[in-house]
């Protein structure tokens, strides 16, 4: 996928700055890649917002051409495991960007070849499906969090069948009571899990000083991500939602390019100091809050722009409020993050995290959430629930929306109840 200028010289929408933009007619977007393209358009004022979605679009490519010239690139989870990746030298590719790129032949390999039933989550046919399909020209290296379910923890078993190398490493969970000699125990756990796997993917110990500098590295990122997200309260959609998802995705994994992703960040920054405001198409903002899934339906953030809502409380697997803690044992820092003892639960009973999203929803002053999983996930399903319930007697409204992991238009059942929600709350 090449980010040429021409693609910058699709659908002009009209004026971008000042409050004489025009809304104008557009084709429906239909792939993933025609939302990046006119989001790219959306945002021409903003060379740093172009410069993410550039970035995001040759990722795995580079990252490929990267394993194909002598380096080493894994598939990976893509978020708190990337400074450890990186720390072995390895690139590392996250799985949620085969959602992004895969076709709809991946869910047919899922359901005719691996003979998963139709009911399986969407993200676990589009993985397996994909990589199956994408076997003589892909990395065939897969790191793996054994904390996902039964269906996703089948598929690497049967994707292993096909030529994959899978190493997988054993998870454990933030314990819900209060005892702490429990908590030091999973931690010491999962930290021997990383010193084996770092041993089984590279034939030595992961290097501690490299690994210390990529915790630096991540934490310098993250406190500007944070920084941005400040600055975006007064301005939201500067950056608009599809394009926040993105650069908090990047986060994580920087895109399989570390410095340009920092320097772009520095690049946003000083944009927005400056920036002139961007309205609504509908004049008044509503900021709202987000919990989930990273939807691949890209639609989604699109309808929640135009209708005039604007996502400033994000809570995705990508965590972006808390540094990574400094300890002697940088294994142990990322063991420690991992299972939220710092702040930023990540592993754990969706109860831990309550207050946590309490914290994000006030600190934008959010009106209302938009809880985001995919169709057939029973483990999202009992989480919103949990946090549904607990939101509802603190009286935010909020809308579940279901939705699926490989490429295509989200459905216009789908659209309609995101905007019937934010204009409810208008
Ligand atoms: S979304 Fe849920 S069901 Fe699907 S792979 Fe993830 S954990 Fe499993």
């Amino acid at each position: 996928m090449s980010n040429t200028a021409t693609e910058l010289k699709l659908v002009d929408l009209g004026k971008t700055r000042g409050t004489d933009r025009k809304p104008a007619v557009r084709k429906e977007l239909q792939s993933q890649l025609d939302y990046i393209r006119q989001s790219k358009v959306d945002h021409i004022y903003s060379p740093a917002v172009n410069k993410i979605y550039d970035l995001a679009m040759s990722y795995v490519e580079d990252a490929e051409k990267h394993a194909n010239n002598g380096g080493r690139a894994a598939w990976t989870m893509g978020l708190w495991d990337c400074p450890f990746i990186y720390a072995l030298d390895i690139v590392p590719i996250s799985f949620t960007e085969l959602g992004r790129l895969g076709s709809s032949d991946a869910l047919t390999i899922a359901e005719d070849y691996f003979q998963f039933p139709k009911e399986t989550c969407s993200m676990v046919g589009a993985l397996l499906g994909e990589w199956f399909l994408r076997r003589d020209t892909t990395v065939r290296e897969l790191v793996v969090f054994n904390a996902s379910c039964e269906p996703l923890n089948m598929g690497y078993e049967l994707i292993a069948a096909e030529g994959y190398n899978v190493y997988r490493y054993e998870s454990v969970n933030h314990p819900r009571s209060k005892d702490s000699a429990r908590l030091e125990q999973q931690i010491r756990f999962l930290t021997e899990e990383l010193e084996d796997l770092a041993i089984r993917l590279t034939g030595k110990p992961v290097d501690l000083g490299r690994l210390n500098a990529e915790i630096d590295r991540a934490n310098r990122v993250l406190a500007k991500v944070r920084e941005i997200f400040d600055l975006r309260r007064n301005n939201p959609l500067y950056i608009k939602s599809l394009a926040t998802m993105f650069l908090l995705m990047g986060s994580s994994h920087y895109f399989g390019k570390p410095e340009e992703y920092e320097a772009t960040l520095e690049l946003l920054i000083e944009e927005l100091k400056t920036a002139e405001f961007i309205p609504s198409p509908k004049g008044k903002i509503v900021p709202l809050a987000w919990i989930g899934g990273r939807g691949q339906e890209f639609g989604v953030y699109k309808t929640i722009d135009d209708c005039g809502g604007a996502i400033l409380s994000w809570s995705t697997p990508n965590s972006w409020t808390h540094d990574l803690p400094k300890l002697d044992n940088p294994l142990a820092s990322i063991a420690t993050h991992i299972l939220g003892k710092t702040g930023g639960h990540i592993i754990g009973s969706p109860v831990l995290r309550l207050k946590y999203l309490e914290d994000i929803i006030r600190s934008f002053d959010s009106k209302g959430i938009l809880f985001y999983s995919y169709v057939g996930c029973s483990f999202a399903g009992i989480h919103q629930e949990i946090q549904r319930d607990h939101f509802q007697k603190l009286g935010i409204p909020s809308i579940s929306l279901e939705g699926t992991f490989q490429v295509g238009p989200p459905s216009g059942q789908l659209l309609t109840r995101i905007r019937a929600f934010v204009e409810m709350l208008t």
